[in-house]
């Protein structure tokens, strides 16, 4: 009887009977409910010096499994998050877990090398209290630890603001990296003035190595402006060996992709990569 009680539900929760907006609104209390009840979990991907192929940090990767709707893309939720004004909220909780699991893997003696990167929302930018936030939410860890991580377009969603908070919390420690770099629109005078450590080349490019020309020489170009500006760079989304021993030729040093490391839950992380 069980059974068939949930096969109805089923049936209910299917969305083909539901609008477009009906959707978005179910979607929608699931995820204030999930945040509520703390039913996310961070995901870890394996961060490589390209050379020697060894371990030099992390991204954690925000999970969201809904009994209902089964596997959210966090592109989808993080949208919900941030136009229903509750990205604050989640982007606190990633932060906190992050920096927990980060201790957690202190405390269980095998440490992450380097550092776990963060993805950091420009609506957590937005209030004035950010920096004593993150403060807070980090006091547990050095910084030196972590790496926060704003995409190149969200950045440029309001320059003046991200750059001034980029350059507060820089001020107090914490290292940054803009995510998904070369779709965005930031010019060189401005990248010149950000507080960053790392530009992350977006999966675009990487994909197109060995095809596209025109994309490999822009992949250069990053490589070359990245050295110029002594900014570290990580190539996102490594899939062939073609695209590694490419970006590995033209001097990229860190990269990360399925090739080397898929995103997984955290202990699964410690046994593949920590000793
Ligand atoms: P991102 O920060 O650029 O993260 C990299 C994305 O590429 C991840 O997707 C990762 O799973 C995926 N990826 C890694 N290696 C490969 C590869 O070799 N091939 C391909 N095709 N994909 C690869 P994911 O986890 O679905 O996240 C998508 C985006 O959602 C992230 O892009 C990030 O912008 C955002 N996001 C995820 N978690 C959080 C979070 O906790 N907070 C915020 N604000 N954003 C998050
Ligand atoms: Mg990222
Ligand atoms: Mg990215
Ligand atoms: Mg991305």
């Amino acid at each position: 009887a069980d059974a068939k009680a949930r096969q109805q539900d089923f049936a209910f929760f299917n969305t083909s009977m539901m609008s477009a907006m009906e959707y978005r609104q179910l979607l929608f209390e699931r995820f204030r409910k999930a945040l509520r009840e703390e039913q996310f979990e961070l995901y870890y991907q394996p961060v490589f010096a390209l050379d020697e192929r060894k371990v030099v940090g992390a991204e954690a990767l925000c999970r969201w499994y809904d009994d209902e709707f089964g596997w959210i893309s966090p592109l989808d939720f993080i949208a919900i998050a941030e136009t229903r004004g509750l990205m604050q909220s989640l982007g606190d909780w990633v932060l906190k877990e992050a920096c927990r699991q980060l201790v957690a893997w202190n405390t269980a003696g095998h440490p992450l090398p380097g550092r776990l990167a963060v993805n950091i929302s420009n609506k957590q930018l937005e209030s004035n209290d950010v920096v004593e936030r993150f403060q807070a939410i980090t006091a547990n860890v050095a910084k030196e630890n972590l790496l926060l991580e704003l995409t190149e377009t969200a950045m440029m969603r309001a320059p003046e603001l991200n750059s001034k908070r980029i350059r507060q919390l820089h001020d107090v420690g914490f290292h940054w990296a803009i995510d998904d770099f070369g779709t965005g629109y930031s010019s060189l005078s401005y990248l010149s003035q950000l507080k960053a450590s790392v530009l992350k080349i977006d999966r675009s490019f990487v994909s197109k190595i060995g095809n596209n020309p025109q994309d490999e020489s822009i992949i250069q170009a990053i490589i070359a402006m990245a050295k110029a500006l002594q900014i570290n760079l990580i190539a996102e989304g490594i899939e062939t060996d073609a695209q590694l021993e490419y970006l590995t030729k033209h001097g990229c040093n860190d990269g990360q992709g399925y090739l080397l490391g898929r995103p997984v839950p955290a202990s699964e992380f410690a046994q593949l990569w920590l000793t």
